[in-house]
C-alpha cells in the first residue's frame, strides 16, 4: 500500500498511544516518517518494532528550542515536510477547587504552547500543499468533571487552529484536527489516579458513548491518514469526531 509514498510525515508523541499506532501506519502506506517523543528510553524501544523509513527524535515539546531542533533534526534528514501532525499530549485531571498554577502551566505547556510553536518551526520547511493535524479532543465541546484544564487547552487549540487554517490558505496547505473520544491508550495510566478510579472512570465514559466501548489508536490512526491523504483534499478546517458517537448526542 503507498498512500503515502514518499511523503514526509513528523508525528509527536509518537512512542505511544495514538501517536505510535499512526506511525506504523504511514510507515505501512510509504511515508518516511519522523517518531517524535520526550523520552529516548521509549523511542528505543518503539524503533524495534517499526518497519520502513523513519528516525526517532527526542523533544518535548513544552520546551521551544526542543520543537526548532526536532524540524531541523526532520528536515536534515528528509527535506521538506508533507505532513506534521501535532498529536503529544497529556491529560492530567484536577477538580476546580484543586487546580494549580503548575498544573495549568504544565497542561497548557504541553497541550497548547507545544504544538503552536511547533508548527512555527515548521510552516517554512512544510511543502505547499501539505497537511497540518493536530490531535484535539472531544472534551472541550462537553463537560467532563475533573478536566477544566485539560478541556481548556484543548479548546485553545481549537480556536487556534481556526486562524492557521485562514493563515496557511495561500500555501494550500491543509489544516484539521481529530477529536478523539475514550480511546484505550496509556493516557490513562499517566492521570495519576489510582488504577480502580480509572477503571470506574472507563467504565463510565464507555457507557456514555453510543457504540458502547472505547476505540482504538488504531481507528484513530486511520482517521489520521485519511485526512493527510490526497482522498481529505476538499477537507480543510475540521474538527472529526472519532468517538463513537459520544459529541453528538
Ligand atoms: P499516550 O499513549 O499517553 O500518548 C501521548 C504521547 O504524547 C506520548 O508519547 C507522550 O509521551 C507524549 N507526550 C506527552 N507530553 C509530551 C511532551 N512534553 N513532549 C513530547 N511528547 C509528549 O496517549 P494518547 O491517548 O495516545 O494521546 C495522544 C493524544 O490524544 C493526546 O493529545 C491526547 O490529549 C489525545 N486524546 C486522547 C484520548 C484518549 O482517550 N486516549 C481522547 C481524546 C484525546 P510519554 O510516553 O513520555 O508520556
Amino acid at each position: 500500500m503507498n498512500i503515502l509514498k514518499n511523503k514526509v510525515a513528523v508525528i509527536t508523541g509518537a512512542n505511544s498511544g495514538i501517536g505510535l499506532a499512526t506511525a506504523k501506519l504511514y510507515l505501512k502506506e510509504g511515508a518516511k516518517v519522523v517518531v517524535s517523543g520526550r523520552r529516548q528510553e521509549a523511542l528505543d524501544e518503539v524503533a524495534k518494532e517499526l518497519e520502513g523509513d523513519f528516525i526517532t527524535v527526542k523533544a518535548d515539546v513544552a520546551i521551544p528550542e526542543d520543537n526548532k531542533r526536532l524540524i531541523k533534526e526532520a528536515t536534515d534528514k528528509y527535506g521538506n515536510i508533507d505532513i506534521l501532525f501535532l498529536n503529544a499530549g497529556v491529560a492530567t485531571p484536577t477538580p476546580t477547587n484543586e487546580i494549580t498554577e503548575e498544573h495549568y502551566d504544565a497542561v497548557f505547556n504541553i497541550n497548547v504552547k507545544g504544538p503552536v510553536l511547533a508548527t512555527k518551526e515548521a510552516l517554512p520547511h512544510i511543502n505547499d500543499g501539505g497537511t497540518i493535524l493536530f490531535t484535539n479532543s472531544i472534551v472541550h465541546q462537553k463537560g467532563f468533571d475533573g478536566l477544566g484544564i485539560y478541556s481548556a487547552s484543548k479548546g485553545a487549540l481549537r480556536a487556534y487552529q481556526k486562524v492557521l487554517t485562514s493563515e496557511v490558505k495561500s500555501r494550500g496547505i491543509r489544516v484539521n484536527a481529530i477529536a478523539p473520544g475514550p480511546i484505550d491508550t496509556p493516557i490513562y495510566g499517566k492521570m495519576g489516579l489510582p488504577e480502580d478510579v480509572v477503571e470506574e472512570m472507563g467504565k463510565g465514559f464507555a457507557q456514555k458513548v453510543p457504540l458502547g466501548r472505547f476505540g482504538t489508536s488504531e481507528e484513530i490512526a486511520k482517521s489520521a491518514l485519511f485526512l493527510a491523504s490526497d482522498d481529505a483534499s476538499y477537507i480543510n478546517g475540521i474538527e472529526l469526531e472519532v468517538d463513537g458517537g459520544l459529541s453528538q448526542i
